[in-house]
């Protein structure tokens, strides 16, 4: 981080009517080492009770299924592509255009799925598919509140821990429009963890881009500011002129600040605002956690982008969101 540029405090210190926006968080910073059960980490072993059964993850997961071609429909296929062929060649360029009729012979040959792999000839189709025996999840991220001050914590818990199952999972139970790793968290009281689990089972079969590298981590508090499509109309310009004075950014260099992160603001610099609210009671929920992609702890999340978990303001009982930007 660029200490030298004018941070979300020196905007708040100059235009007062941002501090009603503001909210704490906790800039993360992991970095690769080797954390200890008791650490705050990213990839690190978890204060788990020996006595506790590990998180399993039974959701159906994506599965990509290959399916040989008999060597009649490749033959079919083919001739397909060289009467197009032909055909543009006889009309001296342009467009590849399919008769109807090998255009269904195509739609026939895919029978749905949705590639065709030409060198070995196999239809790829991605399906959902139940695991054969329930799939142990891995630690991602470990904090310790009085580290991190910004998470809301259940009376007597002092301890988060996030863990995943490290594979793909198209709208995991009750995350709508999510795809990625089915995600756990567990709120937990540090003191009471006697024996340590220190042979946690791991699962068969990972997604390289779903395991992360150990890290400890560097907490760094800071206020983060809203994306202007949550501010009020009178500050949207406001934002802009300050930022611009400084020959800065608003967004993400004063306002949703990047990389892994406790509290904030989401940024949404992919699509447009999406409403989260919660299943149980409708409140708009409000950002706990950044998981973010790249160098440390290696992880590649969305395409290159960011995972975050949202909990509910009134309950945090209440099942949590996941949405990936
Ligand atoms: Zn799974
Ligand atoms: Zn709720």
């Amino acid at each position: 981080m660029n200490i030298d540029l004018p941070g979300p405090q020196t905007l708040i210190a100059d235009v007062p009517a941002f501090a009603a926006h503001a909210r704490p968080a906790v800039l993360l910073r992991p970095a690769a080492g080797a954390p200890g059960p008791h650490d705050n980490s990213v990839g690190g072993p978890l204060l788990w009770p020996r006595d506790e059964p590990w998180p399993v993850c039974r959701a159906p997961h994506v599965v990509h299924k290959r399916e040989k071609l008999s060597d009649q429909d490749k033959e079919i296929w083919q001739d397909c592509d060289r009467r197009m062929k032909e055909r543009r060649r006889a009309r001296g360029g342009g467009a590849y255009v399919m008769s109807e009729e090998d255009a269904e012979a195509q739609r026939r040959i895919m029978d749905g799925a949705g590639s065709l792999d030409m060198i070995t000839w196999e239809r790829i189709r991605t399906v959902s598919e139940a695991p054969a025996v329930p799939v142990p999840m891995i630690p991602v991220l470990q904090l310790r509140a009085g580290d991190v001050p910004v998470l809301p914590m259940p009376e007597g818990t002092d301890l988060l821990q996030l863990l995943w199952c490290p594979d793909d999972h198209s709208e995991p139970p009750g995350q709508r429009n999510y795809w990625g790793p089915n995600v756990e968290l567990r709120f937990r009281a540090g003191g009471a963890v006697g024996p340590i689990r220190d042979d946690p089972p791991q699962p068969e079969h990972a997604e390289d881009v779903y395991l992360p590298n150990p890290c400890l981590l560097d907490p760094f508090r800071v206020v983060d500011l809203p994306e202007q499509d949550e501010l009020p109309e009178e500050l949207v310009e406001t934002a802009q002129e300050w930022a611009e004075a400084r020959d800065t950014e608003y967004a993400r260099t004063l306002a949703c600040l990047p990389g892994w992160k406790a509290g904030g603001w989401p940024s949404w610099h992919l699509t447009d605002l999406v409403p989260i609210d919660c299943a149980a009671c409708g409140t708009r929920m409000r950002l706990l956690l950044t998981l973010d992609s790249g160098k440390d702890p290696g992880l590649n999340l969305g395409r290159f982008g960011e995972l975050r978990v949202f909990t509910c303001p009134t309950d945090l009982s209440h099942p949590f969101r996941l949405n990936v930007q």
